[in-house]
């Protein structure tokens, strides 16, 4: 897989015509003096001391033009996005796990890179987010103009590329992107190919319950969503994980996913998770599957 030449391809992504008109916005962004940035309660949190009424306006009109935000929330100099996922629920349960000092970082489906400005703290060497969307990149460029962090690189790949990047992350996150794959043993190899030997994988995934290494195919959509594939038990992902070469498999959390972490707010447009739950039976999606549940796992690169 000659990588270069795929992010060389992808790179021309930016200049879909729903993509371009924005990305000449993003140039046209006011620079901004003595920016700093820090976590406060989860919000990714711009600020500036001399920042003027109407570069805030500015900021925020973009930021209503890059919707739906998904992943966050961020407070971009009192621009407050509340996504529809407090995305700070994920990564403070992957937190007390993380040990990235030094280490070179994937994040794999990283969305807007939220994540990756979560990780800054921990001191790794680098992090590169791939992620196929050319939106959710331009957000991310939009955070990053004024964090201007080089250690972080974004690149318009998925899963499927990770190969290409042989024996190069110390840790790699894959957060709830591998029940989109339609083989998911092969996505974990690629996985497993990006990581060095020894490495570790933070994965997770939507699950059913039980005890057998067994799997539910949705007939068409789950929870209103179109593309998931495979809904393994807890049993069925670990033989998926050894299957692809991995081992030293631990669960670290197995969570329902509550309305306050996923909702409707005035930065998506279209529903959030209480459409799509039975509303006779919040314990069923409206299509009558298990209501959506996460597993959180850690594993290693034999
Ligand atoms: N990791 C984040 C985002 C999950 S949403 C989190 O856990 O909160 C799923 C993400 O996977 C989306 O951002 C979507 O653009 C991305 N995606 C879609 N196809 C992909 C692929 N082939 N490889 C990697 N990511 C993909």
């Amino acid at each position: 897989m000659d990588i270069t030449k795929i992010i060389e391809e992808r790179r021309r992504w930016l200049t879909w015509k729903n993509i371009a008109p924005l990305r000449e916005v993003l140039e046209t962004l006011p620079s901004i003096e003595d920016v700093t940035w820090s976590v406060e309660e989860g919000w990714v949190t711009l600020a500036a001391p001399a920042m003027t009424e109407e570069q805030r306006a500015h900021i925020e009109t973009f930021a209503r033009m890059l919707k739906p935000w998904r992943k966050g929330p961020f407070d971009l100099f009192g621009v407050r996005i509340d996504s529809e996922w407090r995305s700070d629920r994920k990564f403070d349960l992957l937190a007390p796990h993380l040990d990235l000092e030094g280490k070179n970082v994937a994040d794999v489906g990283c969305n807007n890179g939220y994540y990756m400005f979560r990780m800054l703290p921990y001191g790794p060497k680098s992090v590169l987010g791939v992620d196929p969307s050319p939106l959710f990149k331009t957000q991310f460029d939009f955070v990053n103009r004024y964090v201007k962090e080089n250690r972080l690189r974004y690149e318009m790949l998925g899963i499927e590329h990770m190969a290409g990047f042989a024996d190069s992350f110390d840790t790699i996150f894959c957060l709830g992107v591998l029940y989109h794959r339609s083989d998911p043993i092969v996505a974990l190899k690629s996985l497993k190919q990006a990581l060095k030997k020894g490495g570790e994988l933070f994965l997770d995934t939507f699950m059913i319950d039980g005890e057998e290494p067994v799997c539910l195919v949705p007939e068409s959509t789950y929870s209103k969503i179109g593309n998931i594939h495979f809904i393994p038990t807890v049993t069925a992902l670990e033989h998926w994980c050894a299957r692809a070469g991995f081992e030293g498999f631990e669960v670290l959390a197995v969570v329902k996913t509550e309305p306050d972490e996923q909702r409707k707010t005035e930065w998506i447009d279209g529903q959030s998770l209480e459409d799509f739950l039975d509303p006779e039976d919040p314990a069923k999606t409206v299509e009558g599957y298990p209501a959506p549940k996460r597993v959180y796992i850690k594993a290693y690169r034999k």
